[in-house]
């Protein structure tokens, strides 16, 4: 018995408490998670995908549920070749309704088999996203309590080599 699949895929550039309590909310519906990280070079990530699987790989270390995966081309096929058709993705604000619904509408019209859930966070992690993050770390602004320690620590270190780099 395999029990039910579900894919969350994202950039996790890096990963926040917010995508952690979406994953867990997540585990409550379904029995087993694949974090698709998606490679996207254009958008010019903080972390390499590599850094960005291994860190959501250390936050979920010992829980067998969860399996992290990196992903390329089109979510539908993705979701195929994992034999799967549930996606879940998170809804934080009115803001990233227009973009997700356009989203679960053109994967559905590639795949009408593929189904998107939408799980809302905490309201504490309504204001949070990798970009906002990455913004305030590069400034030298604590992460603490908006990011696991171990992405915390990363991310520390990444703005001290930028620092470095930039001198
Ligand atoms: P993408 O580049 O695909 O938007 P992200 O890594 O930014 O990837 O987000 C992946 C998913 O997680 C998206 O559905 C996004 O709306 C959701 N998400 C991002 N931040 C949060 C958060 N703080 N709380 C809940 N969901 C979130």
């Amino acid at each position: 018995m395999m029990g039910r699949l579900a894919i969350y895929p994202g950039s996790f550039d890096p990963i926040t408490n917010g995508h952690v309590d979406i994953i867990e909310r997540g585990l409550m519906v379904f029995d087993r998670i694949i974090v698709a990280v998606l490679e996207n070079p254009k958008k010019d990530p903080l972390f390499t995908t590599k850094e960005r699987m291994r860190m959501i790989q250390d936050i979920f270390a010992g829980q067998k549920e969860v399996e992290v995966r990196s992903f390329d081309g089109l979510l539908v096929d993705f979701a195929r070749a994992q034999r799967t058709n549930i996606v879940v993705r998170g809804l934080r604000a009115i803001s990233d309704f227009e973009y997700e619904f356009q989203m679960a509408l053109m994967n559905r019209n590639l795949d009408p088999g593929i189904e998107t859930f939408f799980m809302m966070p905490n309201v504490k992690y309504s204001f949070l996203s990798s970009n906002m993050v990455r913004e305030v770390a590069s400034l030298g602004g604590p992460v603490e309590g908006l990011v696991p320690e171990v992405v915390a620590r990363k991310l520390r270190a990444r703005v001290k080599i930028r620092k470095r780099a930039k001198t």
